[in-house]
């Protein structure tokens, strides 16, 4: 699948060099040990050359797999590096922190605000259908198929770039020891390929399903939709969790996971890294199991998709706040709700594991691999 992307999006395998002095710049800051360090990941490309490039790690030198291609101008960008472009952070996010740097306490994010943010944005390309249908107009799959594939693209790139903002104006976890990581050159392609084929592949699930041309789509929801919603997210974490658990457990199956834990400190953009079969498994499989146990209409599914690529994006972010999940949130009271930085926790733990529920923290608190929260310990 990794040699398939590559070929799909044209990336090289090579690095883009990087002339001398640029290299020199980068990495002055970071370490004496020259040549260790090929770039700083804090590098602002919008600043003049010569700008010192801050901090990156509180450890002597940043060894994390190199990540230049953000450097080149967009022009001489393959489509793959174009692509994971699109979502970059600001450079501030990987940055190292000041020891003498107080946020204060760890802020809440109010669940009804998050609720309303994907609800709105949710219901806005149903309400574009709608409107045709009541001028007579009723859209074919081949039309209403890449309309909301774009419509996700579009939704996903919104929410990556606002949850970023919060990344900046909060922080992130663990930011006094080391900044976010970014994309390495090395996984450029792989990612661009998870981000397209989840894109189409997610979508294109609920056409082959449930589409329905007649369909009154943006009234398509039945009373009880809230209850199944909860309800299909709770089987996905349920597949999810025995798949994830045994990927760290079997070491045939961690050979695949061990992809996406190339980060440690991922970024909303990482949530997507995987390796093809894992891919496959998250994409496509674990969503019908959910899908199977838990019908519904098209409308429907197309909210809980929604509602899931918010939570993926929102889980690898790692936002400094206790930013719950929006519906299975109640789950706090029993002491297995999930937020933040129980997944970021999850990276950073690697192969040893704890925390494999991506939707909630029930199966871990069921099964024994519940781990302890750091900066939101005791919320
Ligand atoms: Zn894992
Ligand atoms: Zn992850």
């Amino acid at each position: 699948m990794a040699s398939l992307a590559a070929f799909a999006t044209g990336i090289s395998s090579a690095p883009p060099s990087l002339d001398a002095k640029q290299r020199r710049d980068s990495s002055s800051s970071m370490s004496s040990e020259e040549g260790e360090t090929p770039i700083s990941y804090a590098t602002d490309p919008s600043n003049p050359p010569g700008t010192p490039a801050p901090r990156t790690t509180r450890q002597k030198v940043d060894r994390r797999p190199p990540s230049t291609f953000y450097l080149k101008p967009k022009s001489k960008m393959t489509l793959a590096e174009r692509i994971c472009n699109l979502a970059t952070c600001p450079p501030e996010m990987h940055e190292l922190k000041p020891e003498s740097l107080d946020r204060g306490p760890v802020p809440t994010q109010s669940v009804v605000k998050e609720n309303l943010y994907i609800f709105s944005r949710a219901l806005a390309p149903l309400a574009v259908q709608q409107a045709s249908h009541s001028l007579g107009f009723h859209w074919p799959a081949w039309l209403a198929y890449p309309f909301f594939v774009w419509y996700t693209m579009h939704f996903a790139l919104h929410w990556v770039t606002r949850i970023n903002g919060y990344c900046v104006k909060l922080g992130t976890f663990d930011e006094k020891q080391i900044g976010r990581d970014r994309t390495p050159d090395k996984s450029v392609g792989q990612l661009a390929f998870g981000i397209t084929a989840y894109m189409v592949a997610r979508s294109g699930f609920m056409f082959v399903l449930k589409y329905n041309r007649q369909a009154d789509v943006l009234f398509d929801f039945s009373w009880s939709y809230p209850l199944r919603l909860m309800a299909w997210q709770l089987a996905l974490d349920y597949a999810f969790y025995c798949y994830h658990r045994a990927s760290h457990e079997v070491d045939a199956l961690w050979f695949i996971h061990k992809q996406h834990h190339t980060t440690k400190h991922p970024t909303a953009i990482l949530a997507i890294l995987a390796e093809g079969i894992q891919e496959c498994l998250e994409v496509f499989l674990i969503p019908l199991f959910a899908t199977a146990l838990i019908p519904m209409s098209f409308s429907e599914m197309w909210v809980t998709l929604i509602y899931t690529l918010y939570i993926e994006i929102l889980g690898h972010s790692g936002v400094r706040s206790h930013w719950r999940h929006t519906s299975l949130f109640w789950l706090d009271w029993f002491g297995a709700g999930l937020a933040v930085e129980d997944h970021d926790l999850h990276h950073r733990f690697g192969k040893s594991g704890k925390n494999y529920g991506k939707q909630s923290r029930l199966w871990d608190a069921i099964f024994g691999t519940k781990g302890e929260r750091i900066e939101t310990w005791g919320m």
